[in-house]
């Protein structure tokens, strides 16, 4: 299997693999959204919530607050099925507290009538510095005068198959590289290119498709066939070869897509490695 990396940036990652077993990348894409281990909010605790926003959309709203999870607070944490506490203790989880009244917030100067401030996401406070939440400027509620709003939060690490807010990927998806091949005999139409949505295709001066064109842009081809309906004679084809695939990962801040790849690919390798020890345990007895 090769890799080739198109793009990699803080929260976004595509690659392109060759060779590759559609049931591989397959276990990849639904580890990476559901078993990568991520910290998120899971209880609070409110001591006082005078704004109109009820405590369990409150509770709803900062479950799904990023927050920071690569390696270095990965390991700083045990999960809360492997600690001996009943509902979370300081190994297991990492608390923040959020404590703001009207007067504390900054006036929103983008209104005249200065009626509703803003608590943000930068609000909550955390007790260890390398666990906090990823963007300062997530909008968590609003208060009016003389409103107070003060609560703690716990957060602890988590799956994404117990709960979508402990999933770390916001896309996490593959599809097969594109093949698009022309009729060299019949004429390519303006309304063929004009079909597609994703700019793929283009013409020459004298009218034959752009090699160029087509080589710089096949992977933002989805495989819609749009260009294939819109050719009346037939002159274009589309379809994907079967063991090669452009895959994405994006994520929500909390990691880099590097490690959620890396991650998945630890998990897929410790449940191999248990079916195999497995399989050699029932052969023994048997
Ligand atoms: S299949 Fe869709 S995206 Fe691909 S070239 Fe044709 S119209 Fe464009
Ligand atoms: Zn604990």
């Amino acid at each position: 299997m090769e890799i080739e990396v198109k793009e990699n940036s803080e929260n976004e990652m595509v690659f392109v693999l060759n060779n590759v077993d559609l049931a591989f990348a397959n276990a990849i894409r639904r580890i990476g959204m559901m078993e990568v281990p991520k910290i998120a909010i899971e209880y609070i605790n409110v001591i006082k919530n005078d704004s109109r926003m009820f405590n369990e959309v409150l509770a709803h709203r900062l479950g799904l607050v990023p927050i920071t999870s690569d390696s270095e607070a990965i390991e700083s944490l045990i999960p809360h099925e492997e600690c001996d506490c009943e509902d979370y203790c300081s190994k297991c989880s990492v608390s923040f507290t959020l404590n703001k009244t009207w007067d504390d917030l900054p006036k929103d100067e983008s209104k005249d009538k200065d009626i509703q401030r803003i608590v943000y996401s930068k609000d909550l406070h955390s007790t260890d510095s390398k666990i906090k939440p990823v963007f300062d400027t997530i909008p968590l509620v609003k208060l009016k005068e003389d409103q107070e709003i003060e609560l703690e939060a716990i957060a602890m690490i988590g799956k994404g198959k117990y709960h979508a807010k402990w999933m770390p990927t916001t896309v996490c998806s593959y599809k097969q590289y594109p093949i698009i091949t022309f009729d060299g005999e019949k004429e390519l139409s303006n309304d063929v290119i004009d079909a597609c949505p994703n700019n793929v295709l283009k013409l020459t001066k004298n009218k034959k498709p752009s090699a160029q064109h087509l080589k710089k842009n096949i992977e933002n081809c989805t495989l819609c066939k749009s260009c294939v309906r819109a050719s009346e004679n037939d002159a274009i084809d589309v379809s994907y070869e079967d063991n090669k695939i452009i895959f994405k990962i994006e994520t929500d801040g909390s990691m880099n897509p590097k490690e959620v790849l890396l991650r998945a690919c630890d998990v897929l390798y410790d449940k191999a490695d248990k079916i195999s020890e497995q399989t050699e345990e029932e052969i023994k007895s048997s």
